[in-house]
């Protein structure tokens, strides 16, 4: 039996890479805490298919965000999933974000991505009444999918050809009697296990490998404001990115039925639980706060700018200023801005205590019987697939 702990992207794609190799699902058991298919990370996302024009050539998010992104693309076209192919901008605010714009650009180009730089009256043609700026960054083959609709046609699939599904959390993982304890005293064994538990996989797999003992989860909460102006938007906007951090700033998503995403924000937390209800004490709350506060004080990667920059009471206000900083909206719509109720996420950020840094890379481990996605870190979404079909091809049979 094939067991995959998580239905969110990662645990259902793998699902369905294993549906194309072996034709058959019938020896498939995919287990989640919560709901199948994932409410989690995988459905409260921006859902932008990013071009890979961020992450360090060679680097594993490089080549899996690259292949990764072709390959969900085709997904959606092939199978009349939605999809705008509708590019995105990214607008540098001063002299320092223009030396970082020029800096990506060399990046996406050495990673072979099609960017252009372009003048405003290029960048206004494709987004009539954005601001003008010395330069933009122009990335055509960045688009947007509807996260949901992904990860429903993965179920779907999945169902038809037998695999079954299964709500129930998995407490254990018993690597040498290659089998799994769950909370409601279900015992499975497997023959090969699929650990993609997204926020629970560290623990899960805690005592597979010693380096493990070095890192913890840290919340970052991520929220989104709305507005409803249908087809205002022609393109992703987004702000020239932090180098040192693996957040990507607030951006403006137009959505495939016609809306404007704006976020999200990056908030430390210290719950990383949006789905379920776990009561949330002060002992387990501090190990994160401990953490937070380390990374504040020692400033690493330029931490404590970034958290500064994000305390703030008054979210929608901040979304609303964001937002008036890329283009000029009519009043009137800046106004209709409302915080959206579901579409905030946690991103588990992978924390190296010892070294006291974010984590900013996939990570896994793999042997004869299981794998243990531990950083599935953003934009799995868009790499999904290639991370899918790059552990599948490491299978024996
Ligand atoms: C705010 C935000 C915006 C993002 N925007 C984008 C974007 O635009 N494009 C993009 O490509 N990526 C984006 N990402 C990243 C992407 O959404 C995530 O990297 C991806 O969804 C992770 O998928 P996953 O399957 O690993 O985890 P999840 O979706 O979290 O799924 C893991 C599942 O495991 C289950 N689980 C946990 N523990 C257990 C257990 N013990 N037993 C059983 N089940 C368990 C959980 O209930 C959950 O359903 C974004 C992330 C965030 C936070």
């Amino acid at each position: 039996m094939k067991i995959i702990i998580g239905a969110g992207c990662v645990g259902l794609s793998i699902a369905y890479k294993l549906l194309e190799k072996y034709k058959s699902a019938e020896d498939i058991i995919v287990i989640d805490k919560y709901n199948v298919p994932s409410k989690g990370t995988s459905l409260r996302n921006s859902g932008v298919l990013h071009a890979g024009l961020y992450y360090p050539k060679g680097t594993e998010k490089s080549k899996l965000c690259i292949k990764g992104g072709e390959s969900l693309s085709k997904l959606c076209h092939d199978n009349n999933l939605p999809i705008l192919n509708c590019g995105k901008l990214i607008v540098p605010f001063n002299r320092k974000d223009e030396e970082n714009l020029e800096k990506l650009y060399l990046n996406a180009k050495n990673c072979g991505r099609d960017v252009q730089i372009i003048s405003y009256k290029e960048a206004s043609n494709i987004q009539p009444n954005i601001k003008n700026v010395n330069k933009y960054l122009w990335s055509p083959k960045t688009s947007v999918f509807q996260p949901n609709k992904v990860l429903n046609f993965f179920y779907r699939k999945l169902v038809d050809a037998g695999a079954k599904f299964l709500v129930d959390t998995v407490d254990e993982i018993d690597y040498e009697k290659l089998c799994i304890k769950t909370k409601n005293n279900n015992n499975f064994k497997y023959t090969f296990l699929f650990n993609c538990a997204g926020p629970g996989a560290l623990k899960l797999a805690i005592k597979k490998n010693k380096l493990y003992k070095d890192l913890t989860v840290l919340p970052i909460l991520g929220q989104y404001g709305i507005i409803p102006k249908k087809n205002y938007l022609k393109t992703n906007i987004y702000p020239v990115p932090d180098p040192n951090l693996p957040f990507l700033g607030i951006h403006i998503t137009p959505l495939t039925d016609g809306n404007i995403l704006i976020g999200p924000n990056a908030i430390p937390v210290f719950n990383k639980d949006v789905q379920g209800k776990e009561r949330s004490d002060w002992i387990s709350l501090f190990p994160n706060l401990l953490y937070h506060s380390k990374l504040f004080l020692s400033n690493s990667q330029n931490y404590r700018m970034h958290a500064l920059n994000e305390l703030t009471f008054f979210v929608l206000n901040k979304f609303k200023e964001e937002t008036s900083k890329f283009l000029y909206f009519p009043d009137k719509n800046i106004a209709e801005m409302y915080m959206s109720k579901k579409n905030y996420g946690i991103r588990p950020q992978l924390y190296n205590k010892e070294k006291n840094n974010l984590v900013d890379d996939f990570m896994y481990d793999i042997d004869e019987n299981s794998i243990n996605i531990v950083n599935a870190v953003s934009p799995a979404f868009t790499s999904c697939l290639a991370l899918s079909e790059k552990i599948i091809n490491t299978l024996s049979n």
